[in-house]
């Protein structure tokens, strides 16, 4: 989502002249557009502070100046803290303020005191942002949900990002059309709770996510629909449908578990154990046979003994996640589980998130393996670092390589799959005269 946000940033500074490039060195604004989920992300904005503080120094030396911003949740819930450790920083705000970019730039201009907008704003940012046209490689980003309402004990998002919001459906609708306009075949829908989605409908009433999907479905030239990230115990019957019906809808779901262990779940707030999750699993396999999973992990959460790790060990085999992004736990400030007992050692955080990082590149790379001499819809989105060589991505975001030629980007090909990688597989472009996305031949997939 900050990679969206940092796209709308761009648009809303346009008119004001701005443009966005590669080096700090040369820029007349810098905005540090950040995330407060674990410490370590939060703590890399200060020692990125000090690297564009002298940066500021020696432009200023020369007589220019260079507009510095904290921009995103870091600036959220740590704004006075910047101000005290940083105040060279010109201007602070937060997830929800970003639209008034260009008033907050007009005072920075005029005042040399730190300006600050931190609000969680009546009016929604998203009345006062034009649709985004931005695509790469025939992909987009857009946010249809923000916030958070569940509150589970480890997190900072209701916090920093604030209360669930969704966007009315015809708001999502319309942008959506404008980026399929500007390119895209594949779009991903934004939510930290994406599944809470409940929008305004354009008749009255609202729409769930799975008739979202529907609806953007039906814009034509959209080929492609995934969204993330979603929170297990909201998905329902209308999306699980969505999965069973929507060809456009790809077979691969990130559904963050966190935990195995019932005990763990429960101390995190979260509102299913490890066997309902189980049961959500076979729900969505009935829906969609060939469907992949992947999950978030936090490893060493207080209280957590190597008992409680294995239930995490075993539910990976058990499901049979395809990919993960695991995490030690990192406490954050203000919310309830950072003060619990049981806090776990650092080295033996370490030690588990080393043993679940195996297993799941195991299974990932099985999967792959597992796809070798298949026929694969592929989207091919960007050239590769050889010549003549395109990369894409499978219906399951795995990376495929392809030698073809450059015609062929922004294009789905079916490739037949000839050899793989742990991250990555290879094919080879078939004739597909008539294939078409879903009659491409696909056999249930297991790990
Ligand atoms: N709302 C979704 C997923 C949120 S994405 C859900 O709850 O299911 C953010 C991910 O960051 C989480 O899934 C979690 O794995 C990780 N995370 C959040 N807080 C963390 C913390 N304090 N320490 C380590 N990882 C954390």
């Amino acid at each position: 989502m900050n990679v969206y946000d940092s796209d709308r940033m761009t648009d809303l500074l346009a008119p004001l002249g701005y443009g966005a490039i590669d080096s700090p060195l040369d820029a007349d604004m810098v905005i540090l557009n950040t995330c407060h989920i674990r410490e370590k992300a939060a703590e890399k904005v200060f020692s990125e502070l000090g690297r564009l503080r002298d940066i500021k120094e020696q432009k200023a030396a020369a007589g220019k100046k260079m507009i510095l911003a904290v921009a995103g949740c870091v600036a959220q819930a740590e704004g006075e803290e910047i101000i005290r450790r940083a105040p060279y920083v010109d201007m602070i705000f937060g997830p929800q303020t970003y639209h008034r970019l260009p008033e907050m730039v007009a005072r920075a201009s005029r005042q040399t005191k730190t300006v600050l907008d931190t609000d969680f704003p009546i009016e929604s940012k998203f009345d006062h942002l034009p649709d985004s046209t931005h695509v790469e490689g025939s992909t987009a980003f857009l946010t249809v949900q923000e916030g958070c309402d569940k509150f589970c004990t480890f997190c900072v998002v209701p916090y920093t990002r604030g209360a669930e919001f969704s966007r009315p459906a015809a708001d999502v609708l319309s942008e959506a059309t404008t980026l399929a306009g500007a390119g895209a075949r594949e779009i991903t829908l934004l939510g930290q709770n994406v599944n809470a989605y409940h929008g305004k409908a354009s008749g009255g009433g609202e729409w769930n996510l799975g008739r979202l999907i529907r609806g953007v479905a039906d814009i034509s030239g959209i080929d492609r629909i995934r969204y993330m990230t979603s929170y297990p115990a909201e998905v329902d019957d209308a999306l699980i449908a969505a999965h069973r019906d929507v060809p456009e809808l790809m077979p691969f779901l990130h559904l963050p578990v966190q935990s195995g262990s019932d005990r763990i779940l429960s101390a995190m707030n979260r509102r299913h154990n490890a066997g309902q999750y189980r049961e959500l699993v076979t729900r969505l396999r009935s829906a969609r046979p060939d469907i992949g999973l992947s999950s978030d992990f936090i490893i060493g959460f207080p209280g957590e003994t190597d008992e409680d790790f294995e239930d995490t060990l075993a539910l990976i085999r058990e499901i049979g996640f395809i990919q993960a992004f695991s995490f030690k736990y990192s406490p954050r400030p203000g919310t309830p589980a950072a003060s619990l007992p049981g806090q776990v050692e650092e080295q033996v955080k370490s030690a588990r998130l080393a043993v679940l990082q195996n297993l799941v590149e195991e299974q990932q790379a099985d999967f792959n393996q597992s796809c070798v001499g298949k026929v694969l819809p592929v989207l091919l989105e960007q050239p590769g670092r050889h010549g003549g060589q395109l990369i894409g991505r499978s219906p399951y975001m795995q990376v495929v390589h392809v030698t073809a030629p450059n015609e062929n980007l922004g294009m789905i090909r079916s490739l037949h799959i000839d050899s793989s990688r742990s991250y990555s597989l290879s094919g080879t472009l078939i004739d597909d005269a008539g294939m078409s996305e879903t009659s491409a031949p696909m056999r249930r997939i297991s790990v």
